[in-house]
């Protein structure tokens, strides 16, 4: 393995610590797989690997493993992809839930969220705050018109519930049982629709979240770049992303998302906080309830939810 234009780029300091950083990708579908390996591919040394998921036909066509990998486990997989890329790195596949192995989350100095569903986000988000771990989500719009992602700090800025409060508010429109589910919107377990999108776009969104994890590492290296915001809004195609505000194919905003003051998770760590956490059933119902916001609303733009409903991508 040669190493030496990684090396010239970031420095040999910089590469030797990136091999002594551990990433959690949580979720392994076609975003968590592309950034799983992508950050293998740009150094770093150890990986833990946890989805649930096995590799079905319809997987294949975007997802990093192939053909080979079929019926494989999606972590199992994706370890066998890294160590082809990076025979050095540590590699641990967890095949489970990840609500079964949140105590893992202490290991790990930076945590890729790429769960399609919000329970397991909510779980992730208040695990984090308590072991004091970044986590950086990504999500793909319908039909991979574009997408976002979000870097989460336990000690400063929005939790995930106080950015999803915000930043998913258009999209919590409570589902009836004789509704029928459009893509992207909120399921009446809490989670959202996947749609599929190209490949293409989708890595789009991957890249950025592998890239801004990456950044997230190098915190402690003279390579860190200090970002516009905590999330950053990638459009694939036309997507009005703001009112009356039209991004081009290609283009990106960044957004700083505030802090929710009353959030029932972080409440902006406040000291009560710890003693005010509610279970995660009544968090992933929080998907499903239209709160007003009126902190929010003075200090950031809102994103205009006609155009970008949601989801994560499988
Ligand atoms: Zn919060």
């Amino acid at each position: 393995m040669s190493w030496d234009r990684v090396e010239r780029l970031l420095g040999v300091g910089t590469l030797a610590y990136l091999r002594t950083r551990t990433v959690g990708v949580i979720g392994l579908g076609s975003g968590g797989s592309f950034a799983a390996v992508a950050l293998a591919m740009s150094g770093v040394g150890r990986f833990i690997l946890i989805d649930d998921d096995v590799l079905e036909p319809a997987n294949v066509v975007r997802h990093a493993a192939d053909r080979r990998y079929l019926g494989q486990s999606k972590a199992t997989a994706v370890a066998d992809l890294i160590r082809q890329r990076n025979p050095e790195a540590s590699v641990e596949a967890i095949h489970g839930r990840i609500e079964d192995h949140l105590p893992r989350l202490a290991e790990m100095d930076v945590v890729v969220v790429g769960v399609d569903a919000e329970g397991p986000k909510y779980a992730v988000n208040q695990a984090c705050l308590t072991a004091g771990r970044t986590a950086v989500y990504a999500g793909v719009y319908e039909r991979g018109e574009g997408g976002d992602v979000c870097v989460i700090r336990p000690d400063e800025g929005p939790c995930y519930a106080c950015w999803a409060e915000h930043l998913r508010e258009g999209l919590a429109e409570p589902i009836g049982a004789e509704t029928e589910l459009d893509y992207g919107m909120i399921g009446p377990d809490g989670t959202l629709a996947a749609e599929p999108g190209l490949w293409i776009h989708v890595v789009r969104v991957a890249g950025a979240q592998a890239d801004l994890a990456l950044n997230v590492l190098l915190e402690d290296t003279e390579a860190h770049v200090e970002m516009p915001g905590n999330t950053v809004i990638l459009a694939n195609r036309q997507l009005e992303i703001y009112e009356g505000r039209v991004t081009p194919p290609y283009g990106a905003e960044w957004v700083s998302v505030p802090c929710n003051p009353d959030c029932l998770v972080c409440g902006c760590r406040r000291p009560h906080a710890a003693s005010s956490r509610v279970s995660l059933s009544d968090l992933a119902a929080l998907g499903n309830v239209s709160l007003e916001d009126d902190h929010a609303a003075s200090e950031a733009p809102s994103p205009a939810a006609s155009s970008t409903e949601m989801r994560t991508d499988s």
